[in-house]
């Protein structure tokens, strides 16, 4: 069976562990992830939102940044939501940096939102398969700039992106996890049936 999982070094896992399981059912096996061991039999993984800095510094530390490259280089899914998309950018702007991976062809600009509009919830038309409401909530949200050839964009909100696809890496700046929609989870699933 395969198998998905969650990169549980800092963050929103649980929640993100939880809307998974219930989009698998019997269908995939769903771990916890945070060593480059666990990451190696992976088929799937969802970066989730947390402090990027955070993320990124702890994942070198222990390489586990190396062996997800190495893992998505093979095949594996990757999903980052909010911090989780700022780790799998290929290019970061802005003042705020962070140990990013350059995964996935996409500029992203963090905390891009600026202080008044730093979190807010929204319902968002979302382009898979037919459009589909789905309520979205963004906290110290990142832009997504630029998006390079080959990138889809699934969501926008207002003029900016919110969610994109370049072949099985996926981005949303938003927060599915933390809504009781389990539609991009299943989304993502359906992703890594394919390849
Ligand atoms: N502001 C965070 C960062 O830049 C992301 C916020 C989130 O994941 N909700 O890392």
């Amino acid at each position: 069976m395969k198998k998905v999982g969650v990169l549980t070094i800092q963050g929103d896992c649980i929640e993100h562990l939880e809307a998974l399981q219930k989009a698998a059912g019997q269908n995939f096996t769903i771990v916890s992830a945070k060593t480059p061991d666990e990451i190696a039999v992976l088929d799937g993984l969802i970066v989730p939102g947390g402090e990027s800095t955070t993320i990124g510094k702890l994942a070198k530390m222990y390489g586990v940044d190396k062996a997800i490259k190495k893992r998505t280089q093979e095949g594996m899914a990757v999903w980052g939501t909010c911090a989780g998309a700022i780790l799998i950018a290929k290019n970061l702007v802005g003042a705020e940096t962070a140990d990013n991976w350059n995964l996935m062809n996409i500029t992203v600009e963090r905390n891009a939102y600026g202080r008044q509009l730093d979190s807010f919830e929204t319902n968002l038309q979302v382009n898979l398969d037919g459009q589909t409401l789905v309520p979205a909530v963004f906290i110290r949200a990142p832009k997504i700039v630029k998006i390079g050839p080959g990138v889809k964009i699934l969501a926008q909100h207002e003029d900016e992106i919110v969610m994109a696809q370049e072949g099985n890496l996926l981005v949303t700046t938003f927060h599915p996890e933390l809504t009781d929609d389990i539609l991009i989870h299943s989304y993502f699933l359906s992703l890594i049936n394919e390849s």
